[in-house]
Parts: C-alpha cells; structure tokens; sequence
C-alpha cells in the first residue's frame, strides 16, 4: 500500500522538512517541528500524490485513502486524548492546503471541522465555555458553507449573493438589533440563535443541509482544499510564479487549538526577523481572545508582538512581551531554535490556548530584496551560514528590485504626507488610483502607471497587484495577504492606512476631509509607510555598502563573465559602474538614432542613396569621423577591456527619410532632383528586411561600408594605443551564415589593417575577428566557421527569430496565445527556450570548439541579462553573457548562483564542459 498519510506530533512525525514535493511545504515543516520537540498539535498530512490522482482520476480519491485517513484520525486522537466526533471530549480538525512553494492565502482552508449537534455539548462540558462553543460553531458554518458547499462545487453566486455574505448580513442585522458593535459583544444566548437562522439560510440559498456528521465534514474539507488547487486565484498565482500546474497540493489535518478562549489565549503570525528591512529583530502581530484567520484576514489591526518593534499606528496598543511575559520568552527561545536548525528567517505562525504555546505552522519567510540582502550578510557575520549560501538568498529578481527607484529624498522632505500606514512593501511608487483589480489590469494594460487602493487585502485582488505600480490599503497588518504577496514580488505596497476613508464603489477615498479620485495621482514611501499626494520624483536605490559586499562574494564565486551592451561612451560608463567586464555589442548603428544623430545620420542617408561606388565612398567619407569619434571614446572609457564592435547591421531602407524636406535636403546635397531620390529610396524597398539585405550581406555587396568601419576601429585603436591607453577591440561580423562571407570580409579586414599600421608606423594593431551566431545554419556548420572565426556571440533575438520562425517584430498578435494556452512556457524571445534554440547553442559552441579549441564565445541577445537564459549560458560553457547596463549585476549574481549549483552538483550541468578563459 503506498504511503499516502504521515502522522506528526507528539514529539514525532513520518515526514521531514526535506519532504516538501510530497507533504508540501507545510506538512514538511510541522513534521519537522515535531521532530525537534517544538510544540504542535497533532495531526496528519495528505500527499500532493493523492492531489494529482485526483485529477488524474476525475476527482476520485485512491482506494486505500479512507482507511489510511481512520489509521491516522486514530493516531492524532491518542496524541491529543480528545476523539474525533466524541460526545463528551470531541477533537476539531483544521484541514489547510500546503503546496510545495507558498501560495499564502490562495487556496482553501476549513477550521472547527468536527463540531455537530453531537459534539457541541461535550465541548462546552470540555470547556465551560458555552459562548466560545457556540462562536467557534458559527465559524464553522459560515466557513464551511462558502468553502465546501459553495465554492467547491462550482456555485458561481452574483455579487454580494454568496453565502458567506448573506451570513454575515444575518450577523450584521443581530447585533444592528441588539445594539452592538463588536463580534465579541454577541452571547452564549445570541450566537445559539444565530447558529440556527445560520442553518436555515444555508438550506435555503444552497439546497442542501449544513451536515451533521464530523465524518462527512472531515472528507468535505479536504476535498474542498484539492478542490481549491484549480480556483481561479490559485491559477492566477501560480501563472505569475512560474509554479507548475502538476505539482498540486497536500491537505493538513490538524488538531485544532484555539486562541480564542478568553484573555489567556491569542493567536499570531511572526517573522524570526524583520521582512521588510531585515533587521535582527523578532518581529510579529497577534491578537488577544482570536482565531488566526482574524490576523491574515486583516480584518482586526493587531498588536506588536514586543516593545521593540513598535510604530507609529500600534505603539498604543499591548506587546505579546508584556501581556504575556513567560508565553513571549517561550516563543522567543523557539525563534532562536527554528533559526539555527534552518539557518534562515522564518515565517510563524502560533497560538496561545490558555496559556499553552502552540505552533502551528513555520516557513522559509518571504522578504523584500533590501531584506534577503541584509540578513543574508548579517547571517554570514554570525557564522549561521557560509558565503555561498549568502549568495542563493538573493533571487535575481530581489536583486531588480534593489536596482529599482526610491522617492527622491530631496522632493521628500519638501513635502508631508497626507496618511500613514504600515510599510508592508519597499521602494518608491507612484501612479492613478484605481479601486479595483480588474481597473488596474485594464489601465496598466493602456500603458498607465497605476496604484491599487483597496479597503482591506483580498486575494482575489491578486492580478490586480501584479499590474499595479504599488498597493495601497486601508486595513490590515503587515503579515496579511495582500502584504505578504507584495513583498513576494518587491512591490510597493502600504496597508492598515486608516486614515483613508476609502469608498470603492463610488471610486473616491478621502482622508482629512480632502477627495482623491479615480485618476489621480498619488506617490507611496513602501519603505516607511508614507503617503503623498501628487507625483514626487524618483531616483535608483543608492550605493550601498553591504551592496558592494555582496557583490564581491558573488563575483568570487562565479566563472562566467558580464559584458554589456552599449553604443555609447555614457551607457558604457553606466555599465562599468555595475560591474560590466566588457562590451559584448557596440551596435554602430545606434549612432544613428537619437541624441546628436543628425549630422552624422545625414551622411549615412546620402551613402544609401548613392548610385555608385564612388558617390558611396565620399558620402562614406564624410561618415567616417562620426563613426571613429564614438567607436575611440567607447574604447577608451572602457580601457583595456574588450569591446566587441559590431559592423553595421539594420536593413539600409530603415534610414531612408520620410518626410518632404529632409528628402528635398537629401537630395540636394546628391545634386539630384526629387523623383530620381524617390526612385532610388524604392529600388532598396524589400517584402522580408529582416531576411534581406542586412548585416555581412551589406559587407558583402559594398564592401566599402566595410571597409570604413574597419578603418575607424583600427585607427581609433592604434592612436589610443600611441596616447598610452589600453585598448582591445574585436571586430564582429552580424548575420553569418556561411564562412565563405566572412573569408570574403577577412580580405577587407586584414587589407585596411596593414593600410592602418602603415599610416600609423606600427608593425601590427592587435585585434580580433569573430562572428556573431544567429542563424540556425550558422549554429550547424560551426565547426567550418569557426576555422575563420576567432570568438562566437550568440545573437539569440534573430536565432530565437530564424529558430522559430517568429518575425520578431510581429509576435505581439500570437505569442500571448501561445503562452496562454500553454503552447510555450514562456515568450521565447524573454526567456531562452533551451530546448530548441539551446540545442542550437550547444551544437555551435560543441562543433566551434573542436575546430579551435580556444574559441571565446558569448552570447548578446536579450537572454543574456534573463536569470535563467544566464544560468544555461554557464552551463553550456559560454566565457561570458552580455546585457543591457541595469541588467549587470542581475547577470552577475545568476551567473554566480549557476557555479554553485554547479558545484553542489544540483543543476543540470552538463558533463565535460570546458569553459576556455
Ligand atoms: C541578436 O540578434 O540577438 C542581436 C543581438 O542582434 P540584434 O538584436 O541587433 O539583431
Ligand atoms: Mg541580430
């Protein structure tokens, strides 16, 4: 019989922590608190196994379930010396999903499961507490009727006609009549009462009974938690995490505790340390006489959990250190325990039932990129964990996220901010409020930059808090959902800012008597928890030193370089500053667009429209300064670091100009009339540019354009070189398919090579001579081009392009629908398909290498910044990757993060790659 249930508690379990991808991340860590003697309340996992059968068997359980669920309800009784459906000492189960990466508050749980017209009375003999009984029933139904009865089975109600609504409308009304304004003010007597208009309402909107058998509870709870697996935020979520459809979840049965049996008990969440700043300090919310759902719910603003924590919107409120000294000191030492036996900051969940700590859950803490970077090296000081392992802690992502804006302090200070509330996300943001997830889908996906307002945090939002620049709430701690996704992501995000009178149907919030509406601007402080009105300027995170610290470990530990790519001597700087080791793609073309491109695309202009070699040479004349300025500044700010420059590549007619003046200007200074410049601007006209008369094909056929790039890159070289600077150029030819067409180049080259030494009177300029790689052919017959060539540089936009045969200019009408249904994983052109085109990758450096051992081979496509793309790119055995200036130091830590997978033998390495330096 296979084992489909592992029992934990009593200071032992079945499972362990390393068992996530069958007991989910969830069950793995209870058992393993268990294990260490840390105090859970018993219980039993159900296997992600059991959830993929499911599906796999339209929705039936395995045979043996049933049976191995009795065995381990048995097991949990004993523990517990409570029973399960008992009339005089009856046990209630939580029943909660647990995936194997954290879904928070995606999924379904049920608590109180086992309460009935049976067990009510022996929980009130149990407890003498006939109120907290009847609480913890009305709990039940309502959670139960949505959760199992409701959503489960697909009941898609109007808005405002689910059933937990219309419960709590019944709740609402009763204390409307009894005058009261707290859940806490309701009876023993009003809740009995309410318990049974409860069950009426059930089977009227419903049409079936709320059930009286704890058995018939039990297996509805955990077929509602698989069930949930497939809800409509579950899927969003794990769209957006990139989590597998097929991992599925376990289900948790658990002995329920409760934290809310008066003043002695409470219920909190809590991270080991601090998640927004990282700060080492034992930082968490709880609430007296609650359950835990009022905590993440954010439906109650709880209390900090000690003195030291406290801020401006709780410092009024009680700690749990001081209200509960000796429980808090308990918790403080588990803190301390948990932390050295994962060495990692953890996320915990605990309650207190008279008295008596329990915890019922711990997990990997999700943090902010400022917070991942400061524990990491603070983790390092205090010997918890090694060098490297402070280098996985930061995701590559996080690491975007600490490149990302802040609010410029100086437009800070001159202004205050209108509300306050608690700093649940980091950075800076500002944008158009918005009231609804769907408005701030549809506005981001018109181009506007947009901050989610909401009431309270609610899951369902979650689409909404992807679009969205930052998130702002006005109820709920700094542990509740919308929180805890928002710094999943490194977003922006600001909750429990009460001073907002938020009004979502009529789409105006007002705070201080002043109106903010649909549309307006607002600046959010994620990091402090400030909210301004208008649009306060931005800058990048600042330098900081643990930063550089950092970094430092990440680059002693990785083997693959980072370039960047850059066609100017500003962008080249920029990149130098983040670590760039190089350029891997000068686009000369880029001179020709933008910022003082005038006069030298001018030149160019009259060179496409020349009629013959001689008009082409002296317009390329006069192009040639131009060209030589930017190619000598780049190299020179970049001394003595290698600088691959591209020969020029963009289909010519792209330049030609449109409008009237500048082609009466144009053809002017040709001394030809209007009509012969038209016809010579429609003879370069082509069906497919992208495979036309582009890259070494221009070489080619006028090999003088060649010929004047070459020379502006030697000579630039040899007077640098004579300026006493250090310099190291490498010549790289663009749309390669043949070696033939880059012997036919090489001539070209090695001709102005010796016409430069001449002119300069030096014996040779040191150069290289390389291709780039980005045509499947290309990839293919590598092992003949690489007799010519001297380096590869993947070009993995046009490979991705030619591999796939997707215009890259035209995916936009049907690579989404790929990815939607699930056609691709990813657009192939963000994120590399190592499948196909990495096999392709793979075959040109394989047959590359074996011509010329030391062949050096990068890539400069847009996978080299890409997290993933880089890790394969190391794999492969590339010398480096190049990317844009801000992707630097993103390439840097994946390429580091990929040696030491490497080295601990978990990635997929290939065997036998050499790297050649
Ligand atoms: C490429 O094709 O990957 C490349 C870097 O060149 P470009 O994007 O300029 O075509
Ligand atoms: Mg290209």
């Amino acid at each position: 019989m296979s084992k489909f249930v592992y029992s934990f508690g009593g200071g032992k379990a079945d499972g362990k922590a390393q068992m996530k991808e069958l007991l989910g991340g969830k069950g793995a860590n209870l058992a393993e608190m268990a294990n260490l003697g840390i105090p859970v309340p018993a219980g039993f996992t159900i296997t992600t196994e059991v959830c993929t059968h499911y599906y796999k068997h339209q929705k039936k359980y395995p045979a043996e379930l049933e049976k191995l669920v009795k065995q381990a309800v048995l097991k949990m009784e004993r523990i517990m010396g409570a029973k399960f459906g008992d009339a005089s000492s009856p046990l209630l189960v939580s029943v909660r999903s647990g995936a194997r990466s954290s879904m928070p508050g995606m999924m379904e749980t049920v608590l109180n499961v086992g309460l009935t017209s049976k067990t009510i009375k022996g929980l009130i003999q149990k407890t003498k507490n006939e109120r907290f009984t009847y609480d913890a029933y009305r709990r039940l139904i309502m959670m139960y009727s949505d959760v199992v009865m409701e959503k489960a089975v697909g009941v898609e109600p109007k808005e405002g006609k689910g059933i937990r609504v219309q419960l709590e409308h019944e709740m609402a009304a009763m204390k409307r009549e009894k005058g009261y304004s707290q859940d806490t003010d309701l009876t023993a007597e009003d809740l009995k009462k309410l318990v049974e208009i409860f069950k009426v309402k059930v089977q009227d909107i419903l049409g079936k009974p709320f059930p009286d058998d704890p058995i018939k509870q039990l297996w509805g709870g955990i077929g509602a938690v698989f069930q949930s697996w497939n809800g409509k935020r579950a899927i969003s979520y794990r769209r957006i995490e990139g989590i597998p459809d097929d991992w599925g979840t376990a289900v948790n049965v658990q002995a329920m505790v409760f934290g809310n049996m008066g003043d002695t008990s409470a219920t909190g969440v809590a991270f080991t340390r601090n998640p927004a700043t990282g700060e080492n300090k034992f930082y968490g919310e709880w609430l007296v006489n609650a359950q835990g759902e009022d905590v993440v719910a954010g439906i109650r603003t709880p209390a900090p959990l000690n003195e030291a924590t406290k801020n401006e919107q709780n410092k009024h409120m009680a700690s749990l250190e001081k209200a509960m000294p000796k429980t808090y000191r308990e918790l403080d030492k588990i803190r301390t325990n948990l932390e050295k036996h994962y060495r990692d900051m953890l996320d915990i969940e605990f309650t207190i039932q008279e008295g008596r700590l329990w915890m019922l859950q711990c997990r990997v803490g999700k943090r902010t990129g400022t917070a991942a970077l400061n524990m990491a090296m603070d983790m390092v000081k205090e010997k918890l964990i090694t060098e490297k392992d402070a280098v996985m802690r930061l995701s590559p992502n996080q690491m975007d996220e600490l490149l990302h804006p802040i609010i410029d302090p100086s437009a800070e200070v001159k202004t205050s901010p209108i509300a306050k509330g608690l700093p649940a996300g980091p950075g800076g943001a500002s944008g158009q409020i918005v009231f609804s997830a769907n408005d701030a889908v549809e506005w981001a996906r018109q181009g506007k930059r947009v901050l989610l307002v909401r009431e309270e945090t609610n899951p369902e939002d979650v689409e909404g808090m992807r679009a969205a620049q930052g998130i702002l709430t006005g109820r709920g701690g700094m542990t509740s959902h919308a929180a805890l996704v928002a710094r999943g992501w490194g977003k922006c995000c600001i909750v429990g800012c009460s001073a907002l009178d938020i009004n979502v149907r009529e789409k105006i919030m007002k705070v201080d008597g002043k109106e903010y509406r649909e549309g307006d601007h607002l600046t959010l402080n994620g990091s402090k928890g400030y909210v301004y009105a208008g649009e306060l300027a931005m800058i990048s995170a600042s330098e900081n030193p643990r930063f550089v610290q950092f970094m430092k470990y990440v680059d002693k530990h990785r083997t693959l370089k980072v370039r960047t790519n850059a066609d100017t001597p500003d962008d080249a700087k920029k990149a130098l500053d983040f670590g760039a080791q190089g350029i891997g793609l000068f686009r000369t073309e880029h001179m020709f667009y933008g910022k003082n491109s005038e006069a030298p695309l001018f030149c160019l202009r009259k060179m496409i429209v020349s009629n013959t070699e001689e008009e082409r040479r002296r317009a390329l004349e006069e192009l040639f300064p131009y060209v030589k300025r930017d190619i000598k500044a780049t190299l020179e700010v970049m001394n003595g670091l290698p600088v691959t420059i591209r020969l020029l590549d963009p289909p010519l007619h792209e330049f030609v100009p449109q409008e009237k003046e500048k082609r009466a200007e144009l053809a002017a200074s040709l001394g030809i009339g209007p009509e012969e410049l038209q016809k010579r601007a429609d003879s370069l006209h082509e069906t497919n540019p992208m495979m036309g008369h582009r890259g070494v094909r221009l070489g080619v056929t006028y090999p003088e354009i060649t010929e004047m790039q070459v020379r502006a890159i030697l000579e630039s070289t040899a007077e640098l070189i004579q300026e006493g600077k250090r310099v190291d150029p490498e010549i790289m030819v663009p749309v390669v398919s043949e070696v033939k067409e880059l012997d036919d180049q090489r001539l070209l080259v090695e001709r102005v090579h010796k016409e430069v030494c001449e002119k300069y009177g030096v014996k040779a300029i040191k150069y290289m001579y390389g291709t780039m790689i980005e045509i499947p052919r290309a990839a293919l017959t590598a092992g003949k081009i690489a007799e010519t060539a001297e380096f590869f540089s993947y070009g993995t936009n046009d490979l991705t392009q030619m591999g796939f045969g997707f215009s890259r200019d035209d995916i936009g009408g049907f690579v989404p629908a790929y990815v939607e249904k699930k056609i691709l994983p990813d657009d192939p052109f963000q994120i590399l398909d190592q499948e196909g085109i990495g096999e392709l990758i793979q075959i040109g450096i394989e047959r590359g290498r074996k011509t010329r051992p030391d062949l050096k081979v990068g890539i400069c496509g847009e996978h080299g910044g890409e997290p993933s793309s880089v890790g394969f790119c190391h794999r492969v055995g590339m010398n480096y990757v190049s990317c844009s200036p801000y992707r630097v130091p993103i390439a840097r830590l994946a390429a580091a993060q990929a040696a030491i997978r490497d080295l601990k033998g978990k990635g997929n390495a290939k065997k036998n790659v050499k790297r050649k330096k």
